[in-house]
């Protein structure tokens, strides 16, 4: 793939819920290795858009090609295992498992793909090295700090080298500084891994930050 290849093509999508138009026909397309800023105000439709390009949920009109893929083509359990390989989920709320350590944690998704642990083991700890919290890998989620919660979700997020980060106001929840460190996170992992990342915020400073910000009113792109 070149740099401009793009990897997420997502044409006149609508979704209603009941009698609500909550998406009234989005077009978007990402390439591969761009940060995308997805903004705008509350209840603009763009956590159920980020939904539906994660293949968490199915539009009622329209098309979502990732990688090539088209979504709809699939049945729920090749959706599955589609998202587990192919696109990261990163939340407001980290949705760690609390019984769990951090590494424990990021391996789940790699024992789910079937991913040999031995490799999955080598890679988190790479991971917990590029996020800055390797010294707490033996650490439950209660143990760490909202930063460090965080940053491991993102950990785990990357174990099964997804092509695609969706993350949700990933930053909504920590103070600034922490913020800061996980968008800039973010941009080191682009630059290291080619990683692509679609993100709702409503992080000005994440959004200037960002390759280009797509503006949602209303359903709609504006
Ligand atoms: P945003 O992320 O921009 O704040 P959302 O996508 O969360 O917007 O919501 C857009 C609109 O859709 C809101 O009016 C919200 O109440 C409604 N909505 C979202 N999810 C559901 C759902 N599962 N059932 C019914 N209405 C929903």
């Amino acid at each position: 793939m070149t740099a401009q290849s793009t990897i997420l093509k997502a044409k006149s999508i609508r979704k209603n819920y009941g009698q609500l138009e909550v998406l009234k026909g989005v077009d978007l397309e990402v390439n591969k290795g761009e940060i995308v800023a997805l903004t705008g105000p509350s209840g603009a439709g763009k956590s159920t858009l980020l939904h539906l390009l994660g293949a968490l949920d199915k539009p009622d009109q329209g098309s979502i090609e990732l990688i090539g893929k088209d979504l709809a083509a699939m049945n729920e359990s090749q959706l599955a295992s589609f998202r587990n390989r192919h696109i990261g989920f990163v939340f407001q709320f980290h949705h760690l498992l609390p019984e769990f350590t951090a590494l424990e944690n990021i391996l789940i998704p790699a024992m789910m793909y079937g991913t040999p642990m031995a490799e999955s083991e080598k890679h988190a700890l790479q991971l917990l090295e590029v996020l800055n919290v390797a010294h707490r890998k033996s650490h439950k989620p209660s143990e760490l700090s909202g930063g460090e919660q965080q940053r491991v979700a993102v950990a785990r997020a990357l174990i099964n080298r997804p092509e695609l980060i969706l993350a949700d106001e990933p930053s909504g929840n920590l103070d600034s500084a922490n913020a800061e460190e996980l968008h800039k996170t973010f941009f080191r992992l682009r630059e290291e891994l080619g990683q692509t990342f679609v993100i709702v915020t409503h992080n000005q400073s994440l959004s200037a930050m960002a390759d280009r910000t797509i503006r949602m009113k209303d359903g709609l792109v504006v």
